[in-house]
């Protein structure tokens, strides 16, 4: 029997970065000895004093509902968290609170789209922003970006992009799958014309406290008009190594803040309610897993682009933040290589995989094609033996 799917189902497709995740975690299980540098997620585990809270959420029994759009103390510590951080002043009714950040930038792309409003994404982009805006059935309109710009879109380039259908900018800064972050004069310009457009900015800095070099700088901290059009999406998987953790929010104007709140509050109900109580804590406890976590990755950071750098055919430019390498592998393709001729960075990625036992995301999700992107967020001494193995393939010797 034929099952037939919605239209809008079946023009979302699954997500790489998952999908080559899992395919490393069932190799490990079948004890493949493959080396994963494909999903962005922290190899530290989630620090004590967040684990110790959820414990005691358990203890005090705090397992039942909570008001759907997050509880009030968590709304409060994002509230005081974006204040130390930036000086903005939100109150607890621009917050919600959700089910990782994927769901917050989902329930901005419902509120925010009427079918066929567009969304700008500058690529390369996080794989995800396109399928999200297809399913609140808006339409992805992409900005190109080159390595020689940095991967980052100039004001000319947003501009030329508006049309009246525009509704939103997604900026995400540091970036993913990139490492790029926009420092203050580019963000002044960005934030000039998507205020004068009457554009949201949806400002995705869920990577805000993995930055090596220069400061994180939010858009909203830019003017009076640009905060009214910012709304901040950010989450404690990446900061605090709490992935599956699922807690994400936003910080938003109130009404765009209550909508989403409806919306939740007849899709999901409330994210888990012991994880947002050790959330409290992650935001107002000890914050000092954080600068033994960076200073880890950055140490990764600098061997992993070191070593690209000094391998034929590799190059990469040096991330200032995330975790991730963006590799631009283009002196491959179109070459042979055991064989057989390999044009795409997804026929690369799956024969290193093969042959190499190496796990890696091909650009092409990512809107881009002639690149790989590496997770540093694994073992020095995993980084090690994966890039040797990558090195050993383009040899020749594997
Ligand atoms: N934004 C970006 C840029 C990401 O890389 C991720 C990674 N998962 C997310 C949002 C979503 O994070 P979460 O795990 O909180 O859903
Ligand atoms: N954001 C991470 C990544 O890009 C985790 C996987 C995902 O959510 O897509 O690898």
């Amino acid at each position: 029997m034929e099952h037939i799917v919605s239209r809008k189902a079946a023009s979302i497709s699954e997500s790489p970065t998952l999908a080559i995740d899992s395919k490393f975690k069932q190799m490990k299980k079948e004890g493949v000895p493959v080396i994963g540098f494909g999903a962005g997620e922290p190899d530290f585990n989630t620090p004590d004093n967040i684990i110790g809270a959820a414990k005691q959420a358990l203890d005090m029994g705090l397992t039942k509902y909570t008001p759907a759009s997050g509880t009030l103390d968590l709304k409060k510590a994002v509230c005081d968290k974006i204040k130390r951080d930036t000086g903005l002043e939100y109150e607890t009714k621009n917050i919600v609170v959700s089910n990782g950040a994927k769901h917050s930038l989902t329930n901005v792309f419902m509120c925010l789209c009427n079918p066929g409003d567009e969304v700008i994404i500058p690529a390369p982009y996080w794989v995800s922003y396109p399928e999200m805006v297809k399913m609140a059935d808006g339409v992805p309109v992409y900005i190109n970006t080159t390595e020689e710009s940095g991967f980052k879109f100039t004001a000319e380039q947003l501009k030329d992009a508006i049309t009246p259908k525009t509704r939103a900018l997604v900026l995400n800064t540091p970036s993913n799958p990139t490492g790029m972050v926009y420092m203050r004069g580019e963000l002044e310009q960005i934030a000039k014309i998507a205020a004068e457009n009457k554009i949201y900015v949806v400002f995705d800095e869920i990577y805000e406290k993995l930055i090596y070099s220069g400061s994180h700088i939010n858009i909203a901290t830019l003017g009076e008009d640009i905060r009214e059009y910012t709304i901040i999406v950010n989450g404690m998987a990446k900061a605090y190594a709490m992935t599956g953790w699922r807690i994400g929010y936003t910080a938003s104007n109130a009404a765009l803040a209550k909508a989403m709140a409806n919306i939740q509050s007849h899709m999901t109900s409330n994210p888990n309610s012991i994880a947002q109580f050790a959330s409290v804590e992650a935001l107002e406890g000890d914050q000092s897993s954080i600068d033994v976590m960076k200073s880890e990755y950055l140490k990764r950071r600098d061997y992993m682009c070191e070593k690209i750098n000094s391998i034929d055919g590799l190059s990469c430019l040096v991330p200032q933040g995330a975790f991730y390498v963006f590799m631009n592998v283009r002196g491959l393709l179109g070459k042979e290589h055991y064989g057989k001729v390999i044009n795409t960075s997804s026929e690369l990625c799956a024969d290193l995989l093969d042959r190499a036992l190496v796990a890696l995301v091909p650009s092409e999700g990512f809107g881009i094609e002639g690149y790989v992107r590496l997770s540093y967020a694994t073992s020095m001494e995993n980084i090690k033996e994966g890039l040797d193995r990558i090195e050993k393939y383009i040899k020749g010797e594997c």
